[in-house]
């Protein structure tokens, strides 16, 4: 955590928090009582799914295009910014761009759900569907950026990005600052490296988790085989932590690799159980890859007794056909 050859310091979390301020959400830290006594722990909600466009990635994206205007004036980012993305980051590009006053367009993989195409659009960015994988959408982001003279803003390996989410990790220990374990989704790593840099830096204790799918991780491949590999992107309630980390990963890789404990992975029906249990125990409808926490700790038994636990919420990205296949799953 000290070398930081992935750039994400305690101090550029600082700065990220300074640059956010007033455009994002500091999002409330709920005690779930439902679930504290389900677990015999102290559990909370990290409620991201509150933020103006129903997820965390906000955070990263407004930092990365705050800090390209202090570092080169407005002027440099007037041909536009462009991305690719599983929405809910896409939707975090056309809202800060917006506000910022800079144009964007947005490259989405045919597999991302009508409901998500539509979000981006009203926020007034430019949206083109290409491609059957994020990969193929983020090709043709490089290359408004190489053709066009856009500015590539990534969904999750940059410093910028990471440090951005990592303002999470700030805020969790404001709010409980003896926190035992965070458990988060994990897919580009910018969540979990960013808020677990944050977290190791100020409470090097506490046990940093991640929960990926259990088809495509690819993340958690990756790590298994000690550099960056390709996996086959799949279809999934969590679709929010679908895709690639890039075969030239030059910052979440390492900074998952420092910062994160343990790591468990999570099926579609517990995925479904955990959507379900949250909208009716807790009252709260969220995405699939909101819930991976609680779906872990559902089906690996991970023994949370008398610790205090966060769950980050990440998001909220979720369409009214998809909760019909997860309650289907879940048999309720
Ligand atoms: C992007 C996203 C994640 C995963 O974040 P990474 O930085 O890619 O690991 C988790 N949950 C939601 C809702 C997301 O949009």
């Amino acid at each position: 955590m000290h070398d930081a050859a992935h750039g994400v310091t305690l101090d550029e979390i600082y700065h990220a928090r300074a640059r956010i301020k007033g455009q994002v959400s500091r999002t409330p830290l709920w005690h779930s009582r439902a679930l504290s006594e389900r677990f015999a722990a102290e559990v909370y909600l990290k409620l991201e799914n509150l933020q103006p466009t129903g997820a965390f990635k906000l955070r990263g994206v407004t930092n990365m295009i705050a800090a390209l205007i202090e570092r080169h004036g407005h002027d440099a980012l007037a041909k536009g910014v462009t991305t690719a993305s599983t929405g809910n980051h896409g939707r975090a590009v056309a809202y800060a761009a917006s506000r910022l006053g800079v144009p964007a367009v947005i490259c989405l993989s045919t597999l991302v759900p009508a409901n998500k195409v539509a979000a981006i659009e009203a926020l007034g960015a430019t949206v083109t569907r290409i491609g059957q994988s994020q990969d193929d959408a983020f090709e043709e982001a490089r290359r408004l950026v190489k053709e066009e003279g856009m500015t590539l803003i990534p969904p999750f390996d940059d410093p910028l990005i990471a440090s951005g989410q990592g303002t999470i990790g700030l805020e969790l220990l404001e709010d409980q600052p003896d926190l035992d374990r965070v458990i988060l989704g994990l897919s580009g790593g910018g969540l979990l490296g960013g808020t677990g840099a944050a977290l190791k830096a100020i409470r090097p204790q506490l046990n940093v988790t991640g929960v990926s799918l259990s088809a495509g991780a690819a993340m958690f491949e990756s790590l298994t085989a000690g550099h960056p590999v390709a996996v086959e992107e799949v279809e999934s309630l969590g679709d929010s932590l679908g895709g690639g980390i890039g075969l030239d990963n030059r910052c979440t890789f390492a900074l998952v690799r420092d910062v994160m404990d343990d790591h468990f992975q999570v099926s579609e029906s517990a995925i479904a159980n955990a959507m379900i249990d949250m909208l009716e125990q807790e009252k709260m409808l969220v995405e699939g890859a909101a819930v991976v926490g609680l779906a872990a700790l559902e089906e690996h038994q991970i023994d949370i007794k008398g610790q205090k636990v966060a769950l980050v919420l990440s998001g909220n990205g979720v369409s009214l056909e998809t909760l019909d296949q997860a309650r289907q799953l879940a048999k309720r």
